[in-house]
């Protein structure tokens, strides 16, 4: 079952209807431009839509709203910005983007730094596909909506709902009347997703999605004992993770079990073969879009990614120590699996878009806590271009094609007359080289404008403790 349209416009004008509604005042000096006609004069735009950068562009904001995206006048008393030698892209859509956050041995809700640290970094929509505190996040998504917080708009996914494991935080249902109950509650308790975990059997995944449809919300997998084809057969609408949380070309897969060898026949696929290609064309053809999540899987490749100082400021002392130790011991551990996968990775989300993919993507703070909310999805518009995508590609995969997913792709995910003023302004020509996506100097969510260095200095020393 479709999920209506008149129940995703309900909840996203809820997401952005704070207007009239005063932003707390511990706020308000983050806020760079509240006007109510903005103009970004002179600007590069990559706007989303694939299409390449555009220089000289002038753009329009009025009431939240993108007014105009062009070369023509600018109406009178608009607040000016020179947008010279500067780059414009849609703000990023965000699809694993936790509000908690882990190392090797911890787990922390970011209720205060994590919020911030999307937003300042240009992501202005996130959903956060797996929660440990759903009340914490439905708690985050009001007081931001109400402007007591700033944060970009929240998709709010209930607890991970998994099969028989060990772990103490998840949802296990044993039946699926049980999976139902747990789908159900959550559902009138107002989330926007769910998202289903590793162990998960099918009879279990097929009652989640059929209970979450009843009441028109999707669901998302970390999947593993269900393979890819097998879960867009029962009706899943998003799968995590790209190629790595695919099983569906192992050798030994015994039905509703996680097989050993799923990873370690991957470094074998030929990406053009019939195995690949079966599982795009059914992925394809049930509109089943896949989510990039490269920033964390980059982390268990030896010496990856480059340590960054941003990274370690924003650690608390204690956390910093956690990461760069664990840090070493990947790279001295050297796994050539892990090197291997990861050309697999990239060979795979590439082949997918060739095929007609729709691949969004997401951060997913979580492993040994190097890929940090925000930070880590910038850098998955470096590792995107390093699996083969151009800037105007890039850019699609990390706003309209997440907007699509999310079914907001009407009002969000691109520069283009009509919708919500989400967007990133950054200091350089970001198509000339990738790494600039770091210097972000104003990220505005529904035509508010924020200072993103002094949002960055707020949350210094925060990642790990709030
Ligand atoms: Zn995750």
């Amino acid at each position: 079952m479709k999920r209506s349209l008149s129940i995703f416009m309900a909840c996203f004008l809820v997401a952005g209807s704070s207007n009239g509604q005063e932003w707390a005042s511990n706020i308000q000096q983050f806020i760079a431009v509240d006007a109510s006609v903005v103009a970004i004069e002179n600007v590069t735009i990559i706007d989303g839509t694939g299409a390449g950068a555009v220089a000289g562009q002038t753009v329009v904001i009025r009431d939240g709203m993108i007014e105009s995206v062009g070369t023509g006048t600018v109406p009178d008393g608009a607040h000016l910005i020179d947008g010279s030698g500067k780059t414009l892209i849609p703000g990023m859509v965000g699809l694993h983007n936790h509000t908690f956050y882990t190392t090797s041995q911890r787990r922390v809700q970011l209720n205060f730094s994590a919020p911030r640290m999307y937003l300042a970094s240009g992501v202005t929509t996130i959903r956060t596909t797996g929660s440990y505190a759903p009340y914490s996040e439905l708690g985050l998504k009001r007081s931001v909506n109400s402007r007591q917080r700033m944060g970009p708009r929240m998709f709010v996914t209930g607890p991970y709902i998994d099969g028989q494991s060990n772990a103490i935080h998840r949802s296990t249902p044993t039946s699926p009347d049980a999976a139902r109950r747990v789908v159900k509650y959550w559902s009138e308790e107002g989330v926007d997703w769910f998202k289903v975990y590793a162990n998960i059997s099918s009879a279990e995944l097929s009652a989640v999605i059929d209970e979450a449809h009843t009441h028109g919300i999707k669901v998302t997998g970390h999947l593993c004992s269900v393979t890819y084809r097998e879960a867009v057969v029962l009706g899943i609408d998003n799968l995590e993770h790209g190629l790595y949380a695919n099983s569906d070309y192992s050798k030994t897969k015994v039905k509703d079990e996680c097989p050993a060898d799923y990873r370690r026949v991957m470094i074998d696929l030929n990406m053009s073969g019939e195995a690949v290609q079966t599982t795009f064309r059914e992925m394809i053809a049930a509109g089943v879009g896949m989510t990039s999540t490269l920033a964390i899987y980059e982390h268990v490749v030896p010496n990856r990614p480059p340590v960054e100082q941003r990274v370690l400021d924003a650690m608390s002392p204690e956390v910093q120590k956690e990461y760069l130790r664990t840090r070493t011991r990947v790279s001295d551990r050297n796994s050539q699996l892990s090197k291997d996968l990861w050309i697999k990775a990239l060979e795979y989300e590439k082949a997918f878009v060739e095929a007609g993919g729709l691949l969004a993507s997401g951060v997913d703070p979580t492993g040994y806590g190097g890929a940090l909310p925000g930070y880590g999805d910038q850098r998955n518009y470096e590792l995107l271009h390093e699996a083969g995508f151009n800037s105007g590609e890039v850019v699609q995969i990390m706003s309209l094609n997440g907007a699509k997913i999310l079914g907001i792709d009407e009002e969000t995910g691109s520069i283009e007359a009509g919708k919500h003023a989400d967007l990133i302004l950054i200091n350089g020509d970001l198509a000339s080289d990738p790494a600039l996506i770091r210097n972000v100097e104003i990220v505005f969510r529904d035509g508010v404008g924020f200072d993103s260095v002094a949002i960055i200095e707020s949350i210094e020393g925060q990642v790990g403790v709030r």
